[in-house]
């Protein structure tokens, strides 16, 4: 279903390989934890099987394609059949939890019928029925990354990547994400997902691919996280402009899953819409979502700490301006980079100059 056959990475202006002749193979139905500390190539990893990148030499087949040989008009629809979620949710901030999940079927020419059918049932699926006119910003990061997680499944796919989406959570929080997909996992669906915390690992006693300066230095069946003594702590991130840089991920995230450039560019406009007039109603200081605050933990205290938790029936929709005054550590005013969408190199990736709607079915 995902093989990688002696693949390195070596990313331009780098002297050492990013990934260095791994070699695995994952099969349906599997779920496999890729380890190791930052900087170990798991994104790398990833994005390889998105097709977000190639190898620089070896192959990476994925549901029986070999992606060196997938045209880039053929990317946008390989892609809906593997979901992604990431650390940072990457939800459209202005868009409900049901405009969320049902946006990317709406873009790529879903027929109403199925997106009627198809949003509640996932939203059903990561235990969010009764949220769906909630704003992401009424939710806690838990629910965020549920929403992510219905979005990345909503389509079906036969894959699901997950890098670090417990990156941003609570403990406790993350375990009912773990939970989560394991039991997605349990319903057929391939999970492949990128960690450096320890604790889940060991907990879930699944496959585990561990990856050391780029190269592979474990693949063991049902192993557990091994020696814990390297590995850093969540870091410190920068804050600076969360929201906005949510928005534009978010953004992307859409153009990851969608072939129509002229729908990306209005839902980008509207999101900055919505982010300068966010900016606007509070003008000094923006509020960090609860979970993008830094979780600064130092090594060698553990990483759980009790009480964190907000019960999700305690968050209530507020209006921007009732909102209470920033708990967290303060922000820059959001600064939105004007962008160009056809900068980000969308139309290319999406292969916009040369559409096609041949769909790449699955063979494996
Ligand atoms: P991980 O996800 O395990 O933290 P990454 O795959 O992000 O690791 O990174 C692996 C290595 O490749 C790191 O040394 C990182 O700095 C480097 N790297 C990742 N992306 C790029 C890039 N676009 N350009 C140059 N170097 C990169
Ligand atoms: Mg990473």
């Amino acid at each position: 279903m995902i093989r990688f056959e002696n693949v390195t990475k070596r990313y331009r202006g780098t002297s050492k390989p990013a990934l260095s002749g791994v070699d695995f193979e994952v099969q349906r139905g599997e779920f496999v934890f890729l380890v190791g500390a930052s900087g170990s190539g798991k994104s790398s990893c990833l994005r390889l099987i998105l097709r977000e990148d190639v190898p620089t030499t070896g192959r990476v087949a994925v549901l029986g394609r070999d992606l060196r040989a997938l045209a880039n008009r053929k990317v946008p629809y390989f892609r809906r059949h593997i979901g992604s979620v990431f650390q940072d949710f990457r939800l459209l901030p202005s868009k409900t939890v049901y405009q969320n999940v049902a946006f990317t079927l709406q873009v790529t020419g879903s027929s109403r019928g199925f997106i009627q059918q198809a949003v509640p049932e996932a939203l059903a699926l990561v235990g969010l029925d009764g949220k769906e006119k909630r704003m992401p910003h009424e939710l806690s990061g838990g629910e965020q990354q549920r929403v992510a997680i219905a979005r990345a499944l909503v389509n079906r796919p036969q894959v699901l990547l997950a890098d670090e989406p417990t990156g941003n959570l609570d403990p406790a929080t993350s375990v009912d994400i773990m939970q989560l997909l394991a039991r997605i996992n349990a319903g057929g669906t391939t999970v492949l997902m990128a960690t450096h915390e320890a604790g889940f690992v060991d907990q879930m006693r699944r496959r585990v691919i561990e990856l050391r300066d780029g190269e592979m230095v474990r693949d063991e069946v049902h192993g557990g996280y091994g020696d814990t003594s390297n590995i850093p702590r969540l870091v410190p991130e920068e804050v600076r402009g969360a929201a906005a840089a949510a928005a534009l991920t978010a953004v992307q995230e859409v153009q990851r899953q969608t072939a129509d450039l002229s729908v990306v560019r209005a839902a980008l406009a509207e999101e900055l819409d919505a982010q300068r007039r966010a900016a606007a109603a509070s003008p000094a200081v923006t509020r960090p979502a609860a979970d993008a605050t830094p979780q600064v933990v130092e090594p060698p205290e553990p990483v759980r700490e009790p009480g964190v938790v907000e019960p999700p029936d305690v968050v209530q929709p507020q209006p921007a301006a009732a909102r209470p005054a920033p708990a967290g550590p303060r922000t820059h005013p959001i600064v939105i980079p004007e962008v160009d969408v056809a900068e980000l190199g969308v139309a290319d990736r999406l292969g916009l100059s040369d559409q096609d709607d041949e769909e790449v079915g699955p063979t494996s």
